[in-house]
C-alpha cells in the first residue's frame, strides 16, 4: 500500500519548522515540522491549548475503513485533536507526528498547537534498518533502543543480522553448542590490522525469552523483527560448534577476523539440511514474520570445489557450476519456509545461479541486483551500500571520525537516493522498500551506534515514508527539531549536517 505518503516521524516529527515560541509558561507551536514528512499538511485558524503529558485525553479515535493500513489523518482543531485510521499502526504513526508537534522538553506544561489537517501515508510497505549484533553484540535493553528510535521515524521492519564468521547469537535448543561455542570468540582483530588479535574472550547471545521479549516490544511499535540466518556462507561459529556440517569436517574456529572466509557449510551433506530446517523451525516459533532472511552473501566456492560431496550432489541435480548449486540451496530452503508460510529474502548474490520467481531479493551492491530483480518480476527491498551503508564515513576528514569500515556517506548523499531510479512505471511496483544497514566490525559501543544510526537513519526514513516532494533543505530545517528529541532522549548522533546549518 503505497497511498501517498504521509509522514512517520518517529520523533522528529518536527514539526515542520516547528518553531516554539516560548511566551510566559505556554510554549506556542508555530509550524508543523514533522520526520518523515507527512504527504500533506493543511494549516486552519486556531490554536488549541494541550498540556503535553495529558494530550492524549483529549483526542478522539476514528475509524475509517476507506484508508490504508498505515494511513492516518491527524486534526488538530479548536475542541480537540481526531485521529482517523484503518488500523492501530495508523493511529500509532498519528501519534509519532502529534509527539513531534510538542517539545521535546518534558518540563513545558501548557502547549499552544496550530490547528491543521495532516493527511498522510507511507509510500513504501518496508521500511527498514538492518542491525549486525555478531561482529559486535548488544544487550536487549540496547536493541529496545534501536528499536525506539526506528518506531520515531515510523519505520515498520528490523532486520535482525543474527549469525555471522565471528559468533552466533541466537538460542536455538536443538543445537545447544551453537550458542556454548558458537556466541564466543577467543580474540578479536585489532582495529585493521589483520596480524593483530586480543586475547579478549568475545561474545553473548539472546536466550529464546529475550528473542520474545525483543519481537514483542517491537510489535507494540508496529515494527516487525526479520530475522536473518546465514547460509551457507559466513558459518564459521556455526561450523566451530559442529563441525560435521562443514566440507572439511574439523578443524574450524569462531573467528577473530573480519571478512569472507572460504569455509561454508557443506551443501553434499543431508545432515547440513537437517541443521537448517531444524534452526529455520525454532527461528519460524520465535518470529512471526512473514519473511525470513536466509542471507547468501558473500559465500566462497572453493570448498565446494574440492569436495566430494558436494561434486556428487552438483552431480546429481543437474548444477553446471558452484553458483547453481548454491541456487540448489536457496530453493530448497525457499521450498521448506514455503511449506510453513513464509517467504525468503536473500542478499543479491543469489541472483547468480538462477533464482525462483518468489524470492525477494536485497539489493546492497549497488541498485544493479535489485534493479535486475525487478526487471525479472522478483520483489526487490532497496539497501545499496552507495546510499544506504551506515558503516561508512560522515565525513572526508576522517581523523575526527570514530574508526569506520571506509567509504564516505554524509546524510545528504543518503537523502538523494531515488529507489526508482533505471526502472519503468511497471517495474517500480516490485520495489517494497528501502533500508538502511548497520555492520559493526568496527562498531562496538551502542553509543557508537547511535552516531552511525543518526541522524542518517531519518534520511532514510523519509525516502521510505515520504519518497516524492523531498527537498534536502526543508529536510534539515526539520532535523533541527528533531534533534531536540534526540537530545532529550539521550542518543548520540552525528552534528555535521547541524554544524552547516549554523
Ligand atoms: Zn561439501
Amino acid at each position: 500500500m503505497k497511498a501517498t505518503n504521509i509522514v512517520r516521524t518517529v520523533l522528529t516529527a518536527a514539526l515542520g519548522a516547528i518553531i516554539f515560541a516560548s511566551c510566559g509558561k505556554t510554549v506556542t507551536c508555530e509550524k508543523v515540522e514533522i520526520v518523515p514528512k507527512p504527504q500533506q499538511v493543511t494549516m486552519q485558524e486556531g490554536t488549541l491549548k494541550v498540556n503535553p503529558a495529558r494530550v492524549e485525553e483529549k483526542i478522539t479515535y476514528k475509524t475509517d475503513a476507506a484508508l490504508g493500513e498505515e494511513a492516518y489523518v491527524l486534526e488538530v482543531a479548536p475542541k480537540g485533536i481526531t485521529i482517523t485510521s484503518s488500523t492501530p499502526a495508523g493511529a500509532f504513526y498519528a501519534m509519532q507526528s502529534l509527539k513531534q508537534m510538542l517539545p521535546a522538553d518534558k518540563s513545558v506544561k501548557a502547549v499552544k498547537l496550530p490547528c491543521c489537517t495532516i493527511n498522510d501515508a507511507p509510500a513504501f510497505a518496508y521500511r527498514g534498518a538492518h542491525l549486525d549484533v555478531c561482529r559486535h553484540f548488544f544487550s536487549v535493553d540496547e536493541v529496545k533502543e534501536y528499536l525506539d528510535i526506528l518506531a520515531l521515524n515510523k519505520m515498520n521492519r528490523f532486520h535482525f543480522h543474527l549469525t555471522e564468521d565471528q559468533g552466533w547469537r541466537i538460542e536455538i535448543k536443538a543445537y545447544p553448542k551453537l550458542t556454548e561455542i558458537g556466541a564466543y570468540r577467543n580474540g578479536t582483530m585489532v582495529e585493521k590490522n589483520w596480524n593483530k588479535v586480543d586475547s579478549v574472550r568475545y561474545g553473548g547471545f539472546y536466550t529464546q525469552d529475550e528473542i520474545r521479549d525483543i519481537v514483542k516490544y517491537a510489535a507494540d511499535r508496529f515494527i516487525t523483527v526479520v530475522p536473518e540466518i546465514e547460509i551457507p556462507g559466513h558459518a564459521l561459529a556455526a561450523l566451530a560448534s559442529y563441525p560435521e556440517l562443514g566440507c572439511r569436517g574439523e578443524g574450524y574456529e569462531v573467528c577473530p577476523y573480519w571478512g569472507v572466509f572460504p569455509e561454508v557449510f557443506c551443501p553434499g551433506k543431508e545432515e547440513t539440511f537437517k541443521f537448517w530446517e531444524d534452526v529455520l523451525t525454532e527461528v519460524m516459533e520465535l518470529f512471526p514474520s512473514e519473511y525470513i532472511h536466509i542471507g547468501g552473501d558473500e559465500c566462497p566456492k572453493e570448498e565446494w570445489e574440492k569436495c566430494p560431496l558436494c561434486q556428487k550432489r552438483m552431480k546429481e541435480e543437474g548444477c553446471a557450476n558452484e553458483f547453481e548449486l548454491q541456487s540448489y540451496v536457496t530453493r530448497r530452503v525457499e521450498a521448506f519456509l514455503n511449506a510453513h508460510g513464509r517467504q525468503i529474502i536473500g542478499w543479491d548474490e543469489i541472483l547468480e545461479g538462477g533464482v525462483t520467481p518468489t524470492a525477494t531479493i536485497m539489493s546492497w551492491r549497488g541498485t544493479a541486483g535489485g534493479i535486475d530483480a525487478a526487471k525479472k518480476g522478483n520483489k526487490v527491498i532497496m539497501t545499496p551500500n552507495s546510499y544506504c551503508y551506515l558503516d561508512y564515513y560522515q565525513s572526508r576528514d576522517v581523523d575526527k571520525e570514530p574508526l569506520a569500515i571506509g567509504g564516505f556517506l554524509p546524510v545528504e548523499k543518503v537523502y538523494s537516493f531515488n529507489p526508482y531510479e533505471g526502472l519503468t512505471k511497471e517495474q517500480q511496483q516490485y520495489i517494497l522498500g528501502v533500508q538502511g544497514n548497520l555492520w559493526t566490525e568496527y562498531i562496538k559501543t551502542f553509543d557508537h551506534v547511535e552516531y552511525m544510526l543518526l541522524p542518517r537513519i531519518c534520511a532514510i526514513a523519509e525516502t521510505a515514508w515520504t519518497l516524492n516532494g523531498r527537498d534536502y533543505a526543508d529536510f534539515a530545517q526539520r532535523m533541527q527539531h528533531l534533534r531536540t528529541y534526540f537530545d532529550a532522549n539521550g542518543w548520540n548522533y552525528a552534528k555535521h549536517m547541524f554544524e552547516k546549518a549554523e
